[in-house]
């Protein structure tokens, strides 16, 4: 009889956050993860392998306690610990905040993974406004350098950054323009922030998905029946096929790399 609930429906979009027989390996024992948009689509489902490998994780969130606490209860079900942030992480009173938290309940972190993002639907240049434009940057780029400069003092060698770009940073995309240049800046940001933090013997490294069944998807994508059918894979990815390279990136089997960017696409792919 079939599990209707790890089954992906027809139009692809229920997240499979945990990858089948996914078993762990402890690989993160009695480690600290914090986790931006950790409730949801990929974020969510590395903050369940994570704890799966034995790490304890705060996951920051901006809209729905819903997913945030039904997120909790899966990583509580891995027997490890889940502190819930809800706020915006492109706002310097909630980051300050939430490192206050973090400092008094943790006093150290080992893993910091920015990936919350955010984008606007497809669009001609010509119909973006200045405030989608501040939006897109303030979100995904500009609170990004400032909680890792924010969150850097509390790490120790041996620490790990791991930012999520996009495809779209290297293919660009036809008509999410403005979102695409601040995934190319997190490229960037990640190569240049690896060099620079080196010495503290703290990795810095970056996933770069394809297209992935989330609930962002749904929301900006206007022809969902096409959606990941040009690569040569021809479908799209689920939460669970990218979060095991964050597993990887966090653990001590990564600990020859830096200011790398894995790419999770069904192949080389072209549009976005
Ligand atoms: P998602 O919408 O399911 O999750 C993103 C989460 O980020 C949201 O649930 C929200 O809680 C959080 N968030 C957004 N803005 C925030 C803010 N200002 N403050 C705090 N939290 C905030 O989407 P997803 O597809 O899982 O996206 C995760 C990351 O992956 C994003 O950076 C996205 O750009 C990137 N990405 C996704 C795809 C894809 O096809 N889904 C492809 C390439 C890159």
């Amino acid at each position: 009889k079939s599990n209707s609930k790890s089954k992906v429906p027809k139009d692809g979009l229920y997240p499979e956050i945990i990858r089948k027989n996914y078993l762990g390996s402890k690989k993160l024992l009695n480690k600290k993860a914090v986790i931006s948009g950790g409730d949801s689509g990929i974020g969510q489902a590395v903050a369940i392998h994570f704890a799966r490998e034995g790490a304890d994780v705060a996951i920051i969130y901006k809209e729905s306690d819903k997913d945030a606490k039904e997120t909790q209860k899966l990583v509580e079900k891995e027997g490890q610990k889940c502190i819930l942030f809800k706020g915006d992480v492109s706002k310097k009173a909630f980051r300050t905040k939430l490192l206050d938290k973090i400092k008094k309940d943790w006093k150290t972190l080992d893993i910091l993974v920015n990936n919350a993002g955010i984008q606007f639907p497809k669009n001609d240049i010509e119909k973006i406004s200045d405030e989608q434009i501040q939006k897109t940057f303030d979100t995904n780029i500009i609170s990004m350098i400032a909680l890792t400069r924010d969150f850097l003092p509390l790490m120790k060698k041996g620490g790990r950054i791991i930012c999520t770009t996009s495809v779209t940073a290297y293919r660009g995309s036809d008509h999410l323009i403005d979102y695409s240049a601040t995934k190319g800046a997190i490229a960037t940001f990640i190569r240049s922030l690896a060099v620079n933090i080196a010495e503290k013997g703290i990795l810095v490294n970056g996933v770069a998905p394809g297209p992935i069944w989330t609930p962002l998807v749904k929301e900006t994508f206007d022809n969902l029946s096409t959606f990941g059918k040009d690569n040569p894979l021809k479908r799209a990815g689920q939460p669970s096929e990218v979060a095991p390279a964050y597993v990887f990136l966090a653990s001590e089997d990564s600990s020859f790399i830096t200011g790398e960017i894995i790419h999770i696409n069904g192949g080389d792919f072209v549009g976005g």
